[in-house]
Formats: C-alpha cells, sequence, structure tokens
C-alpha cells in the first residue's frame, strides 16, 4: 500500500479502509471509526467487511468487488450501501469505490475510498416522501389544484383540473391559465391579480377564498372558488392554486330557492328567538308583506297568542323535534287568516325552526258547511216520523233516528257501536244481519214487508233498505227506512172482508133481482094463460046457447080447474106480499085436520090421475083430527109440496102420508112427508130452492110454470109454527120433502 497515496487521502480527509484478500480490514482513515459508529481497534481492525457490512446489497457490491479484483487484479467500482450500525444512532448511506493495491508484500490487499452520502440522501429521501404525498393529495383532491409560475404558466395540475375544466390533456407548452381556463369576463380581474402576485414581496399564505368563473374547454362558464398561495424558490415565485367548483352548490341553492317559492304553502325559517331568516314567496304573499318586511319581524309579530305569556313556543318544538297545530296568523292588513303550521326543529345551525304554513281557510269553511250540513242532516233524520238507521259494513249502528231510538226507550246515542243482536231477538237479528249483506253485496236498495219486535209487541213494517258505496264503490254501509204499517194492514184486511161480504150481498142481490124479473114475467104467464082460458070459454059459451050439456060440463070443468089454477097463484102472491109487509105470527087455533087433508087428498088424486100417475094416501091410525094450530099455514105449505110434486112428476107415483109423534102433553109432531118419482132437484140447488122466486132447473121452467115463490112461502110458514121443511132429492130419481109441525091437542071436555 502506497504510504504516499494514504497520507494524500488522509490529508483530503477522504475515509479509506484496506482490506486483505479475504476482506479482513487492515487499515483505515480517521473517520471510518466515526462513520461505522465503532471502537477504531477492537471494532475494526482484524474484523471482517461482511460484519460492518451486512445487508445483502453490500455483500453482493463486495463479492463483485473481490471477484473483479482476483479476475482482472483490480477493480473500480462503487456501490451504496445503508450499514448496519450497532453504535450509531442513524443509518449511513455511502458509496464505496474499490482499487487492488498493488505491493509485493501484501499481496490481494484492497483500498476503499469511501464517500459518506448519509445527508444527502436523507434530504432527497424526504423530498421523495414529500413529492409523494403532495401527488397523493393533489390526486385524490376534488379541488383543482394548479401550480403556475410567475409568468402564469402551468406547471403542474392534477386530474381534478382536468375533470372540472373539462379538459383530457391540457398542451402545457408553454400556454397561460389566462390562455386555457380563464373566461372573457375576468381576464382583466386575472391580469391584475398575476401582477399583483409577481411583484410581491411576501409569499400568500393562502387561506383566501374568492369567487370567480371558470372557463370549459367547451366554453361554458361555471362558478369557482379560488385560492391562492405562493412560495419562493431560487428566487423565483410559484403560485400553488386551488380551485373549487361550485356549480352544484349553487345550483341545488338555485334548486332550493326555486322549490320554496314555487310552493303553495307557506315556508320559513326562524331562530331560537323566533326572528324570520328565511322566507318563501307564498307566505309573503299570504300575509301581504315584502321579503325584507319580513326578514325584520319575529313570529310572535304574526301569530295568534292564545293566552298572556304564550307565543312562539320554540322549547318545546325542540323537545319534541316536530309540532303541528292550528292557529291565525296575522296579514299586514290586520286581518287574521287560518293556517296549519308545522314546525320541524333543525338541529344545525345553531337550532332553527324550519317551519310550512299551510292556508286552511278553505278546509275550515268546508269544514263548517260540513258541521252545518250533518245539523241538516240531523234535523232532517229527527223531523220524519220514519224509522232511520245507518249501519257501517259490518252491521254495526252508526247512526239512528230518535223514533227508531225511543221504541227501546233509548236515544240515537245508545245505538252507536251496537248491533241489531242487542235489541231483536237472535232470529230476528240474524235475519237483518242476513238481509243488510244480501243488499250490501247488490247494487241497489230493496224494499220489503216484515216484522220487527217494539217491546212485546210485534209490528208489520215497511222498509226499504240501500247499500251505501266508497268512492272506489265499496259498499261502506246500509241505510234504512222503515215505518209501522201494522194498521194499514189490518184495515187493508178488514177492506177485504168488506169488499168481499158486498160481493156477496150484491150477488145476491144481483141473482134476487134476476129472479124477480123471472118472477114477473112467469108471474104475467101465469096469470093470462088461465085467465084467458076462462075469458075464451066464458065467451063461446055466451055466443053458443044450444051448446050440448057434455061439452057445456067439460068447459065449465075447465073454467073451474083454470080458476083454482088461479086462485092459487093469487094465494101464493098474497101470501108473499103479506109475508114481506107484514109478517105475522101463526094462528092458535082449534081445527079439524080431516077435511082439510081430505079436500087436499082429493085435488091432488084428479091432478095426478089427469097426468097418468098413481097418487098414494098414507094416514096413520093414531093421526090426530083435532088440533090447536094455524089451518091457513099448514094447508099452504101442504099445498105447495103437493102441487110442485105433482108438477114436476111425469110418471110414477107422487104418494102422500101423515104421522104424528107425542111430543109432550097435549103436543104433537105431526110429520107431512111428499115423495115423489119425479125430475128430482140437483144437488147445488137443493140450498136455494127455498128461497123466494128461485127456480131449479131453468129448461124445465117451460115445461113446468110456477113463481118460485111455493117453497119460500112453506119454509117462511114452517119456521114460524116452530116446525121444518127437509128435502132429499137426486136427479131423475125423485125427491122426497118432510114437513114437521107441533101443534097441540085440545084437551077433551
Ligand atoms: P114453483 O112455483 O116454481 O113450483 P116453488 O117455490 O114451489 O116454485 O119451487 C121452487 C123450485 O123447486 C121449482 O121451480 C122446482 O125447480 C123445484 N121443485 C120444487 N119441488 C120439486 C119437486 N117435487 N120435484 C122437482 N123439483 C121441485
Amino acid at each position: 500500500m502506497p504510504a504516499r497515496m494514504i497520507d494524500q487521502l488522509t490529508r483530503l480527509r477522504v475515509p479509506w479502509i484496506v482490506a486483505d484478500a479475504k476482506a479482513v480490514i487492515v487499515g483505515h482513515g480517521p473517520q471510518v471509526p466515526a462513520i461505522f459508529g465503532r471502537e477504531p481497534d477492537s471494532e475494526l481492525l482484524g474484523h471482517s467487511l461482511h460484519e460492518i457490512l451486512d445487508s445483502w446489497d453490500t455483500a453482493t457490491g463486495l463479492d463483485a468487488a473481490y471477484r473483479a479484483i482476483r479476475e482482472r487484479g483490480h477493480w473500480i467500482g462503487e456501490f451504496t450501501t445503508v450499514i448496519a450500525d450497532a453504535g450509531a444512532a442513524r443509518p449511513r448511506w455511502t458509496t464505496w469505490r474499490a482499487t487492488a493495491i498493488d505491493d509485493d508484500e501484501r499481496d490481494g490487499d484492497v483500498l476503499f475510498v469511501i464517500d459518506d452520502r448519509s445527508e444527502l440522501a436523507r434530504t432527497k429521501f424526504d423530498l421523495d416522501r414529500m413529492t409523494r404525498c403532495f401527488q397523493a393529495i393533489s390526486a385524490s383532491s376534488h379541488d383543482a389544484i394548479v401550480i403556475l409560475d410567475q409568468h402564469g404558466r402551468i406547471n403542474y395540475y392534477n386530474d381534478a383540473t382536468r375533470r372540472i375544466f373539462g379538459v383530457h390533456q391540457m398542451d402545457l407548452n408553454g400556454r397561460t391559465f389566462y390562455d386555457l381556463l380563464t373566461p372573457e369576463g375576468y381576464r382583466d380581474a386575472y391580469l391584475r391579480g398575476l401582477f399583483d402576485f409577481s411583484r410581491a414581496e411576501r409569499p400568500f399564505e393562502g387561506g383566501e377564498f374568492r369567487v370567480l368563473a371558470g372557463r370549459r374547454r367547451d366554453g361554458t362558464e361555471f362558478p369557482l372558488e379560488l385560492s391562492v398561495s405562493t412560495v419562493r424558490v431560487e428566487n423565483a415565485w410559484w403560485a400553488l392554486c386551488v380551485m373549487r367548483d361550485l356549480s352544484d352548490k349553487v345550483r341545488v341553492e338555485l334548486e332550493y330557492h326555486t322549490i320554496l317559492n314555487a310552493m303553495r304553502d307557506g315556508f320559513f325559517v326562524a331562530d331560537a328567538q323566533g326572528r324570520f331568516l328565511e322566507v318563501n314567496n307564498a307566505y309573503c304573499r299570504l300575509l301581504g308583506y315584502t321579503l325584507p318586511e319580513l326578514l325584520r319581524m319575529k313570529l310572535n309579530d304574526i301569530e295568534e297568542v292564545a293566552a298572556e305569556g304564550e307565543g312562539f313556543h320554540y322549547e318545546s318544538i325542540r323537545r319534541k323535534g316536530f309540532s303541528r297545530y292550528e292557529t291565525r296568523h296575522r296579514t299586514r292588513h290586520d286581518q287574521w287568516i287560518d293556517v296549519e303550521v308545522t314546525a320541524n326543529y333543525l338541529d344545525a345551525l345553531g337550532g332553527r325552526i324550519v317551519t310550512l304554513v299551510r292556508d286552511i281557510t278553505e278546509k275550515k269553511a268546508a269544514e263548517d258547511a260540513l258541521r252545518k250540513s250533518e245539523a241538516h242532516y240531523r234535523h232532517l233524520l229527527e223531523s220524519i216520523p220514519q224509522k232511520v238507521f245507518y249501519k257501517d259494513r259490518d252491521s254495526v249502528y252508526v247512526t239512528v233516528n230518535s223514533s227508531f231510538a225511543s221504541d227501546f226507550g233509548m236515544t240515537p246515542r245508545d245505538f252507536v257501536g251496537k248491533t241489531d243482536f242487542d235489541f231483536f231477538p237472535a232470529e230476528l237479528a240474524a235475519k237483518y244481519r242476513r238481509d243488510d249483506a244480501r243488499v250490501m253485496e247488490g247494487a241497489r236498495g230493496e224494499a220489503m214487508t216484515e216484522h220487527y219486535t217494539s217491546g212485546d209487541r210485534v209490528l208489520t213494517v215497511q222498509s226499504h233498505k240501500m247499500p251505501l258505496f266508497d268512492p272506489d264503490g265499496r259498499a261502506m254501509g246500509i241505510l234504512g227506512i222503515f215505518w209501522d204499517i201494522t194498521e194499514r194492514i189490518e184495515m187493508e184486511e178488514e177492506l177485504r172482508r168488506k169488499h168481499r161480504e158486498t160481493e156477496q150481498a150484491l150477488e145476491a142481490a144481483r141473482e134476487a133481482d134476476a129472479m124477480r124479473t123471472n118472477f114477473l114475467a112467469n108471474v104475467s104467464h101465469e096469470l093470462r094463460t088461465p085467465l084467458n082460458a076462462i075469458k075464451g070459454l066464458a065467451n063461446v059459451m055466451a055466443i053458443e046457447t044450444e051448446m050440448p050439456t057434455e061439452k057445456r060440463l067439460q068447459y065449465l070443468a075447465t073454467i073451474n080447474n083454470n080458476s083454482e089454477v088461479l086462485l092459487r097463484m093469487m094465494n101464493n102472491l098474497i101470501e108473499v106480499a103479506r109475508i114481506e109487509s107484514s109478517p105475522h105470527a101463526p094462528k092458535e087455533m082449534v081445527f079439524d085436520l080431516d077435511p082439510l087433508l081430505a079436500a087436499l087428498t082429493q085435488r091432488f088424486e084428479i091432478h095426478a090421475q089427469a097426468k097418468g100417475l098413481e097418487f098414494r094416501y098414507k094416514r096413520a091410525p093414531r093421526f090426530p083430527s083435532l088440533v090447536i094450530g094455524d089451518p091457513i099455514m099448514i094447508e099452504t105449505v101442504l099445498n105447495n109440496l103437493l102441487d110442485n110434486a105433482v108438477k114436476f112428476t111425469d110418471r110414477g107415483h107422487v104418494a102422500f102420508s101423515a104421522v104424528a109423534m107425542r111430543a109432550g102433553v097435549n103436543r104433537r109432531n105431526l110429520r107431512f112427508v111428499v115423495d115423489d118419482t119425479g125430475i128430482g132437484i140437483p144437488a147445488e140447488d137443493l140450498g136455494k130452492i127455498f128461497q123466494s122466486f128461485y127456480q131449479s132447473d131453468r129448461s124445465s121452467t117451460k115445461r113446468f110454470r110456477g113463481s118460485g115463490l111455493g117453497l119460500s112461502i112453506a119454509m117462511e110458514f114452517a119456521k114460524k109454527m116452530d116446525g121444518a121443511l127437509h128435502v132429499e132429492s137426486e136427479v131423475g130419481r125423485g125427491s122426497v120433502f118432510t114437513f114437521d109441525v107441533p101443534v097441540g091437542i085440545p084437551p077433551r071436555e
């Protein structure tokens, strides 16, 4: 090792180390212990360089140096290493240059000249870190960050700048902010600012924000907030500009105000003292104040105060976070407006009240009208005598009128929320509920007559039920009205009954009338026929004086017959007239039945035989002769029965019998039976033949002329004498008339 060289290195204060071929330190400069922080003799000399340069880089560097020296005899190279430093507080960045020492004594020694670059490296490291920080910050910043030199040329810009200004890649070559991003209207201001900034002696500390405008690549302008800081580097000023795009904020504010002012409802923000901080147009319009006027006022100047000392209840709104109430607000013209206030507590900005004010004048008026209409409706409901109810869709009473409620000794209020099961027997209530459901399912109402219990009375009512629908067409309940028609139904029933009776009476009268008409025709005919015969024969006899005796006798018999027919007819008519005008009581006289019966049988035997009929007469052995009674009535009855029998019989016989039964002391019941084999009487006529003027079997009346009076007179007389008259008959077989009459027997002397 050339001592001169080492001296020189030492003098130049260049740290050096000599190591042998095995990298063991054999000598070093005086600075070396300090660089490594080790003791010169005990920790350096005789120790391997590997011990103190123990990082991987160092080992590689050392190996490379020794390899080159072994192969080529020398190596001049450089490697930087961090020295493993046991004692020193800081790591050392050092660069090593190695040279093989050409020395005969010590073959393979290597001189390392060490350059300690620790301070420089640290500065570089710090700078690097700072730069990286700045880049990270500027890359992630939402704000545009631009660095300008003092001529306004853009030196640096971040991603946000590109985004905000709408540029892709800026050509920065000599371009200024002025060229690129300053809008027309702001160029003068920009230039003035740049001039001030370039001449400023002190750096701007930044932090002062100014709202300016920016220009996008496409020429549009937008609101921009700018803050500038300056730094001086190597005699030159640099400006760091941070710019924020205010478009969103401005737009949001614009929208906010547009919405507020487009709102129909009033809106205001008030502070804790109730001072208006912000008011929309609608609220100004509502109250008639201008915005500046309102902004000088408090809520207490506007809102109606219920009681002394009350007013803007900030505390309660704050506690609840929300409050909605109805009150009145006073207009500029001292009028009160009904309003609904919705106040929200907003924690931000020192506790503000954000409030909506709705004009409810119309709503109040509508409510008022509704209340009135409800009152009218109630009045109407109460004033009609019918019973009215309204039930909801579950058949629960919503309201009823007093007419209904009073049936139960209750008031309408008692019905609310109850059902029919609370008032009616279960079965009836169930029926009502079924009816309700059916009516609600149908679209139209139903009218029905039904029963209804009021107390212990069962009434018949007429009811109308109709479904009520909500605006969506869903059934929401049922309206019913009903009234008592019990009396009406009874009256109708009574009327129907009377009507039926009248109809029957009329029918009877019509029949009677028809019979009377028929009777008149018959009677006139019956009277005229025998009279004409009598008159004709009498005339002939008057003219033919020389009439043979036989013929005369025949004429006289005919005259006599016709006279009898005439007489019988007259008698009947007289009887009828007598009965109708003055019904008289039967006589109680003693008379002899024998001659009466003898005359009758004699006469009808002749009539019967004249018609070719057999006439039978049978008188019971103990039949009395002298009796007490009405001989005329008895004879009239028998006469009529026998006359009919002969009249209505064409072949066969007519039988007449008389029996008597004891009916007490001196009392007998006489029974006369007239039995014929004639035409008979239809069963349906049996009840009618005893009425006046009735003649059965019209077709036969032509053959059997009569008045229709005989049997009615006979029945009349039989009843008067406390007797009875019966008939049994069969059409085509004949008839049996039975006449019962009680008589007295005169006591024997
Ligand atoms: P008339 O003058 O028509 O005989 P009556 O009152 O005696 O009136 O009788 C009423 C009707 O009763 C007769 O028209 C006849 O139709 C019926 N009638 C009465 N007796 C007999 C009888 N023995 N046989 C059949 N019909 C009879």
